[in-house]
């Protein structure tokens, strides 16, 4: 199947309500234009620098997403242009993306990592410190990021019902937050959850957002 047949599947089989983010990281510009031309304008990177250059390669009604670990001082390299940065898994990066996003008179939406899975290797907050860190008085602050909501990564198995369960824990924290403290937001509403070998699963468990990458491109 080539690219453009995979983003064409894709839209097909995804309900209405789940947006698909074409993961794009080391795949050529020749490659993700495909995609584009297909229809698809979401694309998620995880490095600063190589998604910055493809950005200015690139047509300018692409919306590029930020997924992978990142440092303070790589937000600079995006501010102007990235729209969701979605593994934000501290406090001081929260602060780093509302400072830079100022300096272009900019909102950068961004969702917060949460660690569901078993591996210690994974990044993000425990689920348990999501509450209060999101009542921390400095958030409100913040005038330059919106936080539209959750991003996990399941535990790399075989077994779907540890997947499965993964993807409800982060359901169910989204939940409560939501009725806790974004109540009257109309912008929290994201769960970024699902990829090339879970996204069904992800998408039976509530998923607004998969990151899809080997399965287009490979
Ligand atoms: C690479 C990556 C993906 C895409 O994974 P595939 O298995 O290629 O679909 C999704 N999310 C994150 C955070 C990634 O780094």
């Amino acid at each position: 199947m080539s690219i453009a047949s995979k983003i064409v599947f894709l839209k097909e089989k995804l309900p209405q309500n789940v947006r698909l983010v074409a993961v794009s990281k080391t795949h050529s510009v020749a490659d993700i234009l495909e995609a584009y031309n297909a229809g698809q304008r979401i694309f998620g990177e995880s490095r600063a620098q190589e998604m910055a250059a493809k950005q200015r390669a690139l047509p300018p009604d692409m919306e590029w997403h930020f997924i992978g670990p990142l440092q303070c001082n790589k937000v600079k390299d995006m501010a102007s242009f990235v729209h969701t940065i979605h593994s934000v898994d501290s406090l001081r990066l929260l602060g780093e993306i509302n400072k830079q996003a100022a300096k272009h008179s900019r909102i950068i939406n961004v969702l917060l990592e949460i660690h569901i899975a078993k591996e210690e290797n994974k990044h993000g907050f425990a689920p348990s410190e999501c509450p209060a860190i999101l009542r921390e008085d400095d958030l409100n602050m913040l005038r330059n990021i919106r936080i539209c909501g959750l991003m996990g990564i399941a535990t790399l198995t075989d077994e779907k019902d540890v997947m499965a369960q993964e993807f409800r824990s982060l359901h169910n924290l989204w939940s409560e937050l939501k009725a806790e403290l974004f109540n009257n937001n109309p912008f929290f509403t994201e769960i970024s959850m699902g990829m090339t070998a879970d996204y069904e699963i992800a998408v039976a468990e509530g998923s607004t957002m998969v990151r899809i990458g080997s399965f287009i491109f490979s």
